[in-house]
């Protein structure tokens, strides 16, 4: 049987989670052999959530944890806790003769069809080209010989892992191996989460470069406007409570 693809989505309540989670399991449901595992940013499962997944049509799994106000300033790295909760999840419920690949599929990303069967095959820890980060057009591995040998990046190459959250999958077997490798908080500057994660599970040298040698964007770290809701009712609201 093919590996389950695991998706950690950690999200939160806003205005347009209903639509970022809709446009998600558009995508979500059409991959075979996949799981998300949706883990909210609140003290618990809502109602809305709730709802939601279970008319999704995408098999999941529904978590929650709430992150300390003191780590909500702007500057420092979101849904650390999140991820984390879904790691400990796996390394749980999932075992040795689970076969899975493990991704970080957060809310208001765009994710292409392909990049699953891509990740699919991922036996140890594998990289991909992401879309509109590092400051250019897309951030990608560079691949000479079949291995990683640096970064094309706009932003900090000196990082051990020039990558986004949404430009690498791990084998589950890799975290379950590494039972203490998670997101940190504690030491963790802006932007070095994918690196301080993946320097405790792998090395450059043993990335497997996907998506045609990483020459191919297979995903997009797209962001959302917030909508506009200055003209919203303060007393006159409508006459039936409606669900956005
Ligand atoms: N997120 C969260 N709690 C927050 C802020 C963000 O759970 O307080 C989630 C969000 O839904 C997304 C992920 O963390 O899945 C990354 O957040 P965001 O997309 O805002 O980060 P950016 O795109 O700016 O890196
Ligand atoms: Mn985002």
């Amino acid at each position: 049987a093919l590996p389950v693809i695991y998706a950690i989505t950690p999200t939160y309540t806003r205005p347009v989670q209903k639509a970022e989670l809709t446009r998600l399991a558009h995508a979500f449901r059409q991959v075979p052999r996949f799981h998300w595992i949706l883990v909210e940013d609140s003290t618990t499962r809502t109602d809305m959530v709730t709802r939601f997944l279970a008319g999704c049509g995408v098999p999941y799994t529904h978590l929650h944890v709430f992150t300390p106000r003191r780590f909500k300033r702007t500057g420092m790295p979101r849904a650390t806790e999140q991820r984390n909760a879904a790691l400990a999840w796996l390394r749980q419920r999932r075992g040795r003769r689970d076969a899975g690949v493990v991704f970080f599929a957060d809310d208001d990303n765009t994710y292409s069809l392909e990049l699953f069967e891509e990740m699919r095959s991922t036996r140890g820890v594998s990289v991909w080209p992401v879309g509109f980060v590092g400051g250019r057009s897309y951030e990608r591995p560079l691949v000479s010989e079949g291995k990683v040998i640096g970064w094309y990046t706009g932003w900090r190459p000196d990082r051990p892992f020039a990558t986004d959250m949404a430009g690498f999958a791990v084998n589950l077997q890799v975290i379950l191996a590494n039972p203490r490798a998670q997101f940190k908080r504690r030491g963790s500057q802006p932007g070095m989460q994918e690196s301080d994660f993946l320097k405790q599970i792998t090395k450059v040298t043993d990335l497997e470069p996907k998506a045609n040698n990483c020459t191919r964007v297979l995903v997009w770290h797209t962001r959302t406007e917030k909508p506009h809701l200055a003209n919203e009712p303060k007393h006159r609201k409508d006459t039936v409570v409606i669900e956005v």
